[in-house]
């Protein structure tokens, strides 16, 4: 979490930086700081706060300067305050600094700074290694870069950094260990940021520094990139940003959060574009296709991711069980990383994040390779970390996610899952070539059902008004819908700050069903090939306690219309589809509640996306 951003050249800086930090603030939004240096000086101001908190407090800052940095932090150490805020200087107020990450060891560190006279003045880890940089600068008698290598060898967790001079205004040094850093370069001048989304309008060449790189940007000189641990040059692999402007605005939507529930056709379609043969009987994907082997012969696949991910996790054992009939592991990956699993090379463990940067997984991951797993990704962040480390992977085509809940990010791994199930169970003989055939086509249908769905969203507003004031929601489903339940709790949860569970609804009588009375909200997904009659049975229980049930049901649906205090009808598909159009209402119900709320849906208090944090 936190964004970075920096930038040299010959530009005035402070619109870049702070113009890239906003964009960046889907990455945390506790505070936002910048330092522009004058060429001997800092100015640095900061805030608790949001970016546009900060454009006030720097109105009658100096901003000629050229050369700048800026930060938007999702605190980890220290409460979000002016002082926590970053950028941090060294004491003697010659080096500025600002961290995405963790540094584990700042206590020992800030112990040894400490009784060489140091001072601290926040609860950061980040300034016990701005303070680090200037004790080798100055004891060693060093160049600011090698004191900057010499730190972060010493550093241990997890670090982006940038750092600056306030003598030398010619130059900015940044590095990076599990936190990503993207470099725009572009005519005598460097951006530096979280992602490439700050530069995308300035430059297309880009490159993505590697775990344990570190790179100097000088002014007149060509990028100069070393790896920390010995100093040895890297040639720097420059690429061509395939990011535009426009996928990174809101065009014409009021939040990201609303633009990508209905960008779902598209993003669907684009996951699947070029990926699903009906005719041929083939489904498309390389990082499979290459290693059918290691799928088919796994004593099991182990699913590891967080939050929403997981949920779509869920839908894939579903899916690959049901389908391929291989034998699938769904964990939290923060969980599954401490507890001493049993990993053997005959398992091929699936990792999946819509950055490819979330800390627990791309931990689990590490683990699960040095256990000799073979591992597999799925991101939407092309070249992510996870996207590099693992073996082979699909990425999901859902193009940039901003709105901090994910929702097409979750559609597309769900699609993602899908054709591995298809293209497995097709492989494998566990489904004729005529179930193929009708599967595929289902699946090919699915963005126009999507389509459909959305337009139930007047409706759905409707009926999110008569819930604004709940205090308490139910979401319950069966079998694939199941884990559409809980992403839908859980949507409701982050933007809305309305308590909501999920659970199976077979389950509610082992608990939940206490809870019901007139004033209980319960949101049932009792589509028609999803164990039907038995989720019609639960909906009378809910209903014989009062409960107010809101069903989304089959188009058609004649059964629940008379329970039901309220239907939202999608589109059939396949079963093992359905969560693909399910899901939707769930998205658009959390989202009207939301707004009516009066919450920022786009950033929801203390969450922020691409967790690179433990
Ligand atoms: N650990 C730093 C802080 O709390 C950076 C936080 C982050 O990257 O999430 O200020």
């Amino acid at each position: 979490m936190c964004g970075i951003v920096a930038y040299i050249g010959k530009n005035t800086a402070y619109p870049i930086v702070v113009n890239g930090l906003k964009r960046l603030e889907y990455r945390g939004y506790d505070s936002a700081g910048i330092v522009l240096n004058s060429g001997s000086s800092f100015t640095l101001s900061k805030t608790k706060g949001k970016v546009s908190d900060l454009e006030e407090k720097a109105e009658n800052v100096d901003k000629v300067s050229t050369i700048a940095m800026g930060h938007t932090r999702w605190a980890t150490h220290g409460v979000p305050s002016d002082t926590n805020s970053h950028p941090h200087l060294s004491n003697d107020e010659s080096i500025a600094i600002v961290h995405n990450g963790i540094i584990e060891n700042y206590e020992p560190i800030k112990k040894m700074l400490t009784s060489k006279g140091f001072q601290f003045h926040s609860e950061t880890d980040t300034e016990v290694l701005v303070n680090l940089i200037q004790y080798f600068r100055d004891t060693e008698k060093i160049s600011l870069t090698e004191a900057v290598r010499y730190a972060l060898n010493e550093a241990i967790g997890a670090y982006a950094i940038a750092v600056m001079e306030a003598e030398n205004s010619n130059k900015i040094i940044v590095g990076r260990l599990s936190s990503p850093l993207a470099i725009g370069i572009g005519k005598d001048e460097f951006y530096v940021a979280s992602d490439a989304s700050p530069f995308v309008e300035f430059t297309k060449e880009a490159l993505y520094l590697e775990d344990g790189e570190m790179a100097t940007l000088e002014l007149g000189k060509a990028i100069d990139i070393r790896k920390i641990v010995d100093n040895t040059k890297v040639i720097p692999a420059i690429q061509e940003l395939q990011l535009t402007l426009e996928q990174i605005e809101k065009g014409g939507y009021d939040h990201f959060m609303l633009k990508e529930i209905y960008e779902q056709p598209k993003s669907i379609m684009d996951t699947m574009r070029g990926r699903i043969l009906v005719n041929e009987g083939i489904i498309q994907m390389a990082g499979i296709w290459d290693n059918l082997e290691k799928f088919t012969n796994a004593s099991r696949i182990i699913i590891v991711s967080c939050g929403t991910s997981w949920h779509a996790g869920l839908i894939g054992e579903y899916l690959i069980e049901d389908l391929a009939r291989i034998p699938v592991e769904v964990e939290y990956a923060s969980e599954f990383r401490y507890r001493n699993p049993i990993i053997t090379d005959k398992d091929v463990v699936i990792a999946i994040s819509q950055s490819g940067e979330t800390a627990d997984t791309l931990a689990a991951l590490k683990m699960a390779k040095e256990k000799g797993a073979f591992i597999y990704g799925i991101c939407n962040v092309v070249d992510s970390s996870i996207a590099r480390l693992t073996d082979a992977g699909s990425y999901t085509h859902a193009g940039p996610e901003i709105g901090v809940a994910s929702t097409k990010a979750f559609t597309a791994q769900v699609s993602i899952l899908s054709m591995i199930a298809l293209k497995l169970a097709k492989h494998t003989g566990k489904i004729s070539n005529q179930q193929f055939h009708l599967l595929a086509s289902e699946l090919e249908l699915i963005p126009e059902k999507v389509e459909k769905t959305l337009k139930l969203d007047e409706q759905i507003k409707e009926i999110s008004k008569k819930f604004v004031n709940a205090t308490n929601f139910l979401y319950l489903g069966r079998g694939y819908n199941f884990p559409v339940a809980l992403e839908g709790a859980l949507k409701l949860k982050e933007i809305s700050y309305i308590h909501a569970e999920g659970y199976p609804a077979a389950e509610m009588k082992h608990g939940p069903i206490a809870l019901i009375d007139e004033n209980m909200p319960v949101v049932i997904i009792a589509t028609k090939k999803g164990h039907y009659e038995k989720v019609v049975s639960n909906i009378q229980e809910i209903k014989s306690r009062k409960g107010i049930v809101i069903a989304v049901v089959t188009e058609g649906d004649e059964q629940v219309k008379g329970m039901a205090d309220y239907l939202i009808e999608v589109p059939e598909t396949s079963e093992c589809f359905t969560p693909l159009v399910t899901s939707i209402p769930l998205q658009l119900l959390s989202y009207h509640i939301a707004v009516m709320r009066g919450a920022n849906v786009d950033q929801p208090r203390n969450l922020a996306k691409s967790v690179t944090v433990e």
